[in-house]
């Protein structure tokens, strides 16, 4: 399996291995990998009295483009995710890739990595700087990256943190920017690590109840690849494509971390940011739809507007741990999950509409031909 971003979000699942804390408890697995797409879920059912519950199916499975588990390597999850992506974004297509989870679940793992196992981040650089570099046609590429936070509503540099809250403006091509952040264009894998872990370190993190270091930040590397023809003499061709990969902030509940005052606040408008990113994708995958997409509603889909609305391969990698005490969050999750993922399969219901047209057609022309045969 392989993704490329087809038409609408295609969505992949990873479940992180037992933490060391988890495994010195012996917790009890309750996701599981069945197969290349399948994952299933186990309600662990403490109160096995719980009649009502036990009448209810206690296995609940769900389908996903692609399924990995704590087998999975990093090279083997950028591979099936997003590697894909890179020639469409040479040839001008947009791309987002989306993290989503809660805290602790394996999101800033995926995305950043670390030293020795690096993640989606540097993986797709490289590929992108080795296959600018073996194209031989007549373009000259230039690649730029930017790294920033969506905090509480507001944006920050993280390459460059003192520079205070930064805006959003429209460009005079009407494309969203970011005013004033610091745009990066080594082509050097291991500088661009050190970029990204020393900003990563940059990013807001406040205890709460639920975790340690809940992760109530967006985390958005922004890649931006422009290309133009080599020749002076001709009409001049520019093409432009971002990539987006973006380790959202953690998917829990406000209500489940005990938040009051400041900190129910960040939670609202986690939650705001998140719920106006599935709003969008929701409304966009409405094929013929008049649906009203709003875009407004939140930092996040307002930097992503062009990138959604437009000639967007978008990938959600959600993320689940496999332990019996996050079942609801991973129920929430792997819900949440599911439906994006839906709005790919109602582009592909029209291609399963095919054969049923030609199984009518047929029918309607052997009925022609029993008429044919009685004149
Ligand atoms: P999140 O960003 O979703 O809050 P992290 O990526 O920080 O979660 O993961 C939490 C912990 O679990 C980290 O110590 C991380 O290294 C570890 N971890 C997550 N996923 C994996 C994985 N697939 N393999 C090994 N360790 C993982
Ligand atoms: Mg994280």
């Amino acid at each position: 399996v392989a993704l490329s971003g087809g038409s609408g979000v295609q969505v992949a699942l990873r479940i992180r291995p037992l933490s060391d804390a988890e495994q010195e408890e012996s917790a009890s697995v309750v996701a599981h990998r069945v197969d290349e797409q399948m994952v299933v879920l186990m309600d662990p059912m403490e109160d096995p009295d719980d009649v009502l519950r036990a009448n209810r199916s206690r296995e609940k499975t769900y389908m996903f483009d692609v399924a990995f588990d704590c087998s999975a390597t990093q090279e083997e999850v950028y591979r099936a995710t997003t590697k894909g992506l890179i020639e469409g974004l040479i040839s001008g297509f947009n791309a987002t890739v989306f993290a989503y989870g809660p805290t602790g679940c394996g999101k800033t793992y995926t995305m950043l990595g670390t030293d020795t196992e690096p993640g989606i981040y540097v993986r797709t650089l490289n590929d992108l700087f080795r296959a600018i570099e073996e194209t031989s046609d007549d373009m000259q590429y230039s690649v730029s990256m930017s790294y920033l936070e969506i905090y509480n509503e507001m944006i920050r540099d993280l390459l460059n943190p003192s520079s205070g809250f930064l805006d959003l403006r429209e460009d005079s091509k009407g494309e969203i920017q970011v005013a004033g952040i610091t745009e990066v264009s080594t082509i050097n894998a291991q500088e661009i690590m050190e970029l990204l872990m020393k900003g990563n370190k940059q990013r807001t993190q406040e205890p709460t109840a639920a975790n340690q270091t809940s992760s109530r930040s967006h985390a958005v590397l922004q890649v931006a690849v422009r290309q133009q023809s080599r020749c002076p003499d001709v009409l001049q061709e520019v093409r432009f494509a971002r990539l987006f990969m973006i380790d959202l902030a953690g998917s829990e509940r406000a209500a489940q971390t005990q938040n009051r005052g400041q900190r129910l606040k960040e939670g609202a408008h986690i939650n705001r940011s998140l719920l106006a990113l599935g709003n969008c994708i929701n409304a966009l995958s409405e094929k013929h739809g008049n649906k009203y997409v709003n875009y407004r509603d939140s930092k996040l889909t307002r930097l992503l507007k062009d990138s959604l609305g437009g000639n967007s391969r978008t990938i959600m990698i959600a993320h689940i741990s496999p332990a019996s005490v996050a079942f609801e969050e991973s129920r929430n999750t792997l819900s949440y999950a599911d439906r994006a993922k839906s709005i790919r399969t109602r582009v592909k219901r029209n291609l399963f509409n095919v054969p049923y047209h030609i199984a009518q057609y047929t029918s309607i022309i052997a009925d022609l031909r029993g008429e044919i045969q009685r004149l």
